[in-house]
């Protein structure tokens, strides 16, 4: 016997879930109907975004290629659309007569009220609404402390996140069956928001690439993470986030690859590089349930007491920064590894806001938009919590007193200067001492190199003045 559908027509609204395989809501909206609108809404800002820039726009629009190649493959074809998204839909539903709306949940602020506005506007005409966990494996107020309260500590929510079973991964929707005549724009590039490429060599876009990451991951990178994750020249941890952000590989397709991993190896240092690896995937969700509780975290400091912080605000300070030209090797490095590929290794992202934060004193905000504005895998709960983190204001963040030397973090973590020489090719000859430890009185190290920006003894020495004052404020 036939199957009886709920709907002769839905729509499935793609967000940041760019694929077919373990997408939650497209299966259900697939599950729903026998014909499915797979939509995408552009948004309609030109020029400058506080959120976002031309490299995240140009790895987005080929993710949206190739996702339109793949739903062509599966029969269907995707809409693009661009306004508000609200009023796109609503539009969208009038014209195919689609009795459901399926999305994925977006997890932040801006997202989220979208999605209750549709709720809301759709329930008013009746048509069904779905909004369905996807982009994370616990999500919202899923996991909370004993007492029913929000963690703010990672160690304790990390036990919770570990021990709770997680959702297998979803098979790929193989045939998708759009109604006939359904208007459509092409599909976005960078001149729909009047952007020119930024020029940096980004990772391939799509389904198909970023499987091919994850195989990488797993074989290579996984195994070995635990030694390997904190040093940052070459590749030494799995560069899937930029696919976490965009959806083009599921959550729950990466944890069982992962966890299967761990399971199946007898090695005890594959099995702790991996579960180091799952606690980091932890770290992604205990950020963004902080960012649901406490949305006011994009505007203000996490921790109340850090409120109101003398911060700066020096335009050529900051430029010199995103120029990668502060004299700090380590620093530079990190900020030309962001320019030229869109990505910027951990350690680095820790390295370079610390400094900007706590050498040049500079408001953590402005890093925060800079990042969002360069990354490939900008992430506005991650991005949030790694800044409050090196501010030292965040939830479980680095205690301010907690300040990393740059020249120490060098001898740490690039004790041979491979990462600097390859991000700063004015150093490419300089000796390994000079890239260990601030230059003598006026001497260059390269004519081409500036001098250090501060001196960090001194800068440190400030920023602990600063928030100790601070807190002698705010007792008395
Ligand atoms: C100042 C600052 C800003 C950051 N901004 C972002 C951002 O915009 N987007 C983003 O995805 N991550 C951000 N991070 C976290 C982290 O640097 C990146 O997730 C990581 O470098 C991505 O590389 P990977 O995929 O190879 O990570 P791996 O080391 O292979 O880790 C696997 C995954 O775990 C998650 N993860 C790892 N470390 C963290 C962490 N500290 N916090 C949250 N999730 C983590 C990511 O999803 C990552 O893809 C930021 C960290 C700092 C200190």
């Amino acid at each position: 016997m036939p199957r009886m559908l709920k709907h002769q027509t839905v729509i499935h609204w793609f967000r940041r879930d760019l694929r077919l395989t373990d997408n939650t809501a497209l299966h259900s909206a697939s599950a729903a109907s026998s014909f499915v609108v797979p939509v995408y809404v552009v948004s309609p800002w030109a020029g400058r975004h506080r959120w976002t820039g031309p490299v995240r726009q140009e790895f987005l629009c080929g993710a949206l290629a190739s996702l339109e190649r793949n739903i062509a493959a599966a029969g269907g074809t995707l809409i693009f659309r661009r306004g508000q998204a609200a009023d796109e839909l609503i539009k969208l539903v009038k014209e195919t007569g689609a009795g459901a709306v399926f999305t994925n949940r977006d997890p932040d602020p801006h997202g989220r009220a979208l999605e209750e506005q549709l709720a809301k506007t759709l329930a008013a005409v009746g048509v069904e609404f779905h909004a369905c966990k996807d982009s994370v494996l616990h999500d919202r107020a899923e996991l909370l402390t004993g007492s029913g309260t929000p963690f703010r500590v990672f160690t304790p929510y990390n036990k919770v996140w570990q021990a709770r079973p997680k959702a297998q991964p979803l098979p790929a929707v193989k045939s998708i069956r759009t109604p006939a005549g359904i208007a459509s724009l092409p599909c976005p590039d960078l001149k729909t928001w009047g952007l020119s490429p930024s020029g940096a060599a980004l990772p391939e876009a799509g389904e198909h690439a970023a499987r091919q990451r994850l195989k990488r991951a797993l074989n290579l990178i996984l195994p070995r993470y635990g030694e390997q994750r904190n040093a940052p020249f070459g590749q030494t941890t799995s560069r899937l986030s930029v696919d976490l952000r965009h959806g083009t590989l599921g959550i729950r397709e990466i944890y069982h690859f992962a966890a299967g991993l761990l399971a199946e190896s007898k090695d005890a240092t594959v099995r702790k590089s991996v579960q180091t690896w799952l606690n980091e995937i932890a770290w992604r969700e205990f950020y963004m349930q902080i960012l649901w509780h406490w949305p006011n975290v994009l505007e203000h400091e996490f921790d109340p007491k850090f409120r109101g912080l003398p911060w700066e605000y020096d335009e050529a300070k900051l430029q010199r920064w995103k120029d990668g030209l502060t004299g700090f090797p380590i620093v530079d490095a990190g900020m030309r590894e962001l320019r030229a590929t869109g990505f910027m290794h951990n350690r680095l992202r820790m390295i370079t806001a610390m400094f900007l934060t706590k050498d040049l004193h500079l408001d953590w905000r402005l890093g925060e938009e800079y990042f969002m504005q360069t990354l490939v895998d900008g992430e506005v709960a991650s991005n949030n919590g790694g800044w409050q983190w090196s501010a030292g204001t965040g939830a479980d963040a680095a205690p301010y007193f907690r300040i990393q030397n740059p020249w120490s973090q060098t001898k740490s973590y690039d004790p041979e200067g491979q990462y600097i020489r390859r991000w700063v090719p004015e150093l490419k000859d300089a000796p390994q001492s000079a890239l260990l430890a601030p230059p003598e009185g006026l001497f260059r190290v390269s004519k081409d190199y500036p001098l250090p920006i501060v001196n960090h003894h001194e800068e440190r020495d400030r920023t602990l003045a600063m928030f100790a004052r601070h807190k002698e404020r705010q007792m008395g």
